[in-house]
């Protein structure tokens, strides 16, 4: 089973809007770029929602079916390890093995030594074909990345196992995740990285590692671009010359999390990927949240006031709220409007606040990053919120379709 060159992770906290995801997809493809649907979703978001993996495969094969889909598509079990693995098995065909907890543990010193002596060629000036400036491997940075990574590595293998006993060899896509921690890797930690992930024998079809700069939620890229740009085109690279070397799958290509809305780095991924003729995958998920609250401010009277005491419940929830995402967000608490002026808005003002259009006069990335957080409130009001979205079905499906396409796939594909 291999994953086509481009694919879009598109998560849906509430699952209602597969089919206008899927509808975005559709115009890419009208407008010539193929791209293959991923639906991900990651235990924690199921555990905050009360859904299941198996409501996120109801609601990628219905969205197929009701617009005659006949192109790949997955399910992923986004950010999985062997704990919570079980439960995506039967749902999931593609899994998002996250080791990045395990970054740093301690490996016996025997599999130390037998993997520096395995990278014996590799050491002194390493070479990486495209890469003007040579690298030099020495024994110490071996040794290093070793002891930092093999570990890793190595509980990948144990996952990648249990899911290959359950549902066979080549039913299913892998990626590795490491991209939750807070040092980005290096091109050369990476491809001593895939090497130790071909000995795990791991058919690795995406890797996400963590990328230079803040990859906050919902918000654009914040960084040193030309650095990002650097690295990103090294890591394409690394990747090309790790999968000749080492065997490994030779579609596997970078996967870039948090990759919904950093626009001011689409540009940048789109050239490189054209230039060395690679795939690329973007995972989204909470963008799409976003524009159900944007569609519901839209609809006016009570889906407009529900959009208003999420909002406000979430200014007096922030540090739970927050909590969990505290490396992928960045809020600035003085920027944030008071309850009583958000009182004030009308439908227009609610939506261009929160809309991710850059520059526009009204946009506010801090109560982007807030309502971003604050799914877990649209969540605790049940069906009070997800009959607003029945009732707006339309409205907000435009909003999330627009979103995607125009936003998203336009400026990275540049259709
Ligand atoms: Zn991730």
């Amino acid at each position: 089973m291999k994953i086509g060159k481009y694919s879009l992770g598109i998560g849906d906290r509430f699952g209602h809007q597969g089919e206008a995801q899927l509808r975005a997809v559709v115009k890419a493809a009208a407008a010539g770029v193929e791209v293959v649907p991923v639906w991900n979703k990651s235990n924690r978001e199921h555990s905050y929602i009360h859904s299941q993996p198996g409501d996120t495969r109801l609601e990628a094969d219905t969205a197929v079916k009701a617009l005659s889909f006949n192109g790949d598509y997955y399910v992923d079990a986004d950010h999985i390890n062997l704990s919570n693995v079980q439960g995506f098995i039967a749902a999931s065909d593609f899994f998002t093995l996250d080791v990045a907890s395990k970054i740093g543990t301690a490996s016996g010193d025997e599999q130390i030594v037998a993997f520096i002596a395995s990278c014996k060629k590799y050491s002194g000036i390493l070479n990486i074909p495209g890469i003007a400036h040579p690298f030099e491997v020495s024994e110490q940075l071996l040794n290093t990345i070793t002891k930092k990574f093999l570990a890793a590595i190595a509980e990948a293998g144990r996952i990648y196992n249990y899911i290959k006993d359950q549902k066979g060899v080549d039913s299913f896509v892998t990626e590795v995740s490491m991209d939750e921690v807070e040092t980005p890797q290096t091109p050369v930690e990476m491809f001593f990285i895939l090497k130790m992930i071909a000995e795990q024998g791991i058919p690795v079809q995406t890797i996400a590692p963590k990328f230079t700069g803040r990859f906050n939620k919902g918000v654009d890229y914040v960084g040193d671009v030309a650095q990002f740009a650097r690295e990103f085109e090294e890591d394409v690279l690394v990747i090309d010359y790790a999968v000749k070397e080492f065997g490994l799958p030779d579609n596997l290509k970078l996967s870039v999390h948090s990759g919904s809305d950093k626009f001011s780095i689409y540009h940048i991924m789109g050239q490189i990927i054209k230039k060395y003729d690679k795939g690329i995958h973007v995972k989204t998920a909470g963008t799409t949240w976003l524009e159900e609250v944007i569609g519901l401010a839209l609809a006016g009277g009570d889906a407009l006031e529900l959009a208003k005491s999420i909002y406000k419940s979430a200014l007096n929830r922030q540090e739970e709220l927050c909590a969990p995402y505290a490396d992928v967000i960045d809020i600035k608490q003085n920027e944030l409007p008071t309850a009583a002026e958000v009182d004030q808005w009308g439908s227009e003002k609610f939506a261009n606040t929160l809309r991710h259009i850059p520059g526009h006069p009204d946009y506010n990335a801090n109560f982007r990053q807030l309502i971003h957080v604050g799914y877990k409130i649209a969540a605790e009001n049940g069906v009070k919120y997800t009959d607003l979205l029945d009732k707006h079905h339309d409205l907000v499906g435009s909003c999330v379709e627009e979103n995607l396409f125009d936003r998203h796939l336009k400026r990275l594909f540049g259709l």
